[in-house]
């Protein structure tokens, strides 16, 4: 058996938790293996919605069991939240999760790090979700990261003081005005003692045994290619690497169990936070996308940058994770347009261009726009019109991989297959 690959394409929200709980239906363990409580994965079941943060998309399958694994960064009092609530509609979480020792655990003073770094930053600010997200991995490659399995031990609150005073001087250097986190480090230290209830493993050994034992396993990943650490518009990204090869690292898993990669796409393209974004539309299109889209951020609520589809964008994301299965998602956002726009090309100093250039942030890029025409209102959720059709075609001929699902809402059922 191989592990499948499913992530975002562009600069996240995606509409990857609803995609990850549909395809979860037929596996038997979905890893998330990269972020944190960064990510908002939003899942309408039976028309009630919930946004998860840590928690892979699958707990809501009886039949899954979900790791969260070592690649990412848990924040313990949103996991709880999370757990709690979960738990109290009736899920399982106990028999369900499992969480690995190895992943790095974000501090109280993490948090206040990245806000006192974004504030130094002024108007060149990221956009980040503050949630300690930069900061926490930042310790665990500088090797002075407190990780899950440490939860265990007898000298946790010794190793917590030694890593909260690191901070509290570095602190000092920034031009901040701390608040106090008495509160906060209670609430965070009755988290990570309930946490303690739950399955923590050596989850590379576990995740390995159940591939061998001819398992199906999804990884699922966080944020978008675009952000990612690496390959994405830096400095205006996250602080993980958001594509398949982070599937490997995070989860334990060598390159060769790889099997389907499946890159998620909008029908048009959105960003939330800071940095470029070529295909913007900072008009009233876009606007209207906002709101036909909903397009508020799941984690801040922040609203969402809207624009179209950035060809040159996917076909490097598609390229950097070997993308072999596209899913098209909020079509049904384009249902009220009469036609809409693809970027098929970037003009830069007048000469045309699929790259993304090194400096995305400096360039002065220009969209290419196609125009294609819309299909008006669905007369039913499964049918294709053939406007959708002729899009898929040209999506299909740039990326290089087959369009296989189309959501056309939120629902679970709001779903094609093809
Ligand atoms: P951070 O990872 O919270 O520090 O945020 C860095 C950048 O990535 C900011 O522009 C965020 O808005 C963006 N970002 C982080 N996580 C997500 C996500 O899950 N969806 C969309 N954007 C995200
Ligand atoms: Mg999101």
């Amino acid at each position: 058996m191989k592990v499948d690959v499913v992530l975002g394409l562009q600069w996240g929200d995606e509409g990857k938790g609803k995609i990850v709980d549909s395809l979860a239906e037929s596996y038997d363990i979905v890893a998330r293996f990269q972020g944190g409580p960064n990510a908002g994965h939003t899942l309408v079941i039976n028309g009630e919605k919930t946004v998860l943060h840590t928690i892979p998309s699958g707990i809501f399958r009886a039949n899954c069991t979900n790791l969260i694994g070592n690649g990412v960064v848990i924040d313990p009092v949103i996991l709880m939240a999370e757990i709690t609530k979960l738990e109290h509609a009736g899920i399982p979480v106990k028999e369900r999760l499992i969480i690995a020792k190895r992943a790095n655990i974000i501090l109280p003073s993490h948090k206040l790090l990245d806000a006192a770094s974004e504030h130094s930053k002024g108007k060149s600010k990221i956009g980040s979700t503050l949630k300690g997200i930069g900061p926490t991995y930042m310790d665990k490659t500088g090797r002075n990261g407190l990780r899950i399995g440490d939860i265990l031990g007898k000298d946790f609150k010794e190793k917590y003081d030694t890593l909260k005073n690191k901070h509290l001087s570095l602190l000092k250097s920034y031009d901040f005005e701390l608040p106090e986190i008495a509160e906060q480090e209670a609430s965070w230290f009755e988290a990570i003692n309930q946490l303690k209830q739950y399955k923590l493993t050596e989850s590379a050994y576990y995740i390995n045994e159940q591939l061998h034992s001819g398992k199906k396993i999804l990884a699922e990943g966080a944020q978008g290619s675009m952000l990612d650490i690496d390959f994405g518009t830096y400095p205006f990204v996250t602080s993980s690497n958001t594509i398949t090869a982070a599937a490997c690292t995070g989860l334990g898993i060598p390159p060769s169990a790889i099997g389907e990669v499946i890159g998620i796409t909008k029908a048009y393209c959105t960003r939330v936070g800071g940095g470029p974004f070529p295909s913007e539309l900072l008009n009233e299109t876009g606007e209207k996308l906002r709101k036909e889209g909903s397009e508020f951020g799941a984690t801040t609520g922040r609203p969402r940058r809207c624009g179209w589809i950035d060809l040159p964008a996917l076909q490097y994301t598609c390229m950097l994770n070997g993308v072999t299965q596209l899913v098209v998602t909020k079509l049904d956002v384009l249902n009220s347009f009469e036609e809409f726009g693809v970027c098929t090309d970037y003009e830069i100093s007048g000469e045309k261009t699929q790259q993304i250039p090194f400096d995305l942030v400096k360039e002065e890029v220009k969209p290419v726009f196609q125009y294609l025409k819309s299909w008006g209102q669905l007369k039913d959720e499964q049918s294709v019109p053939q406007e959708m059709s002729a899009y898929f075609r040209l999506l299909e001929k740039h990326l290089n991989a087959p369009v296989k699902w189309a959501s056309v809402g939120a629902g679970r059922q709001q779903l094609i297959h093809f």
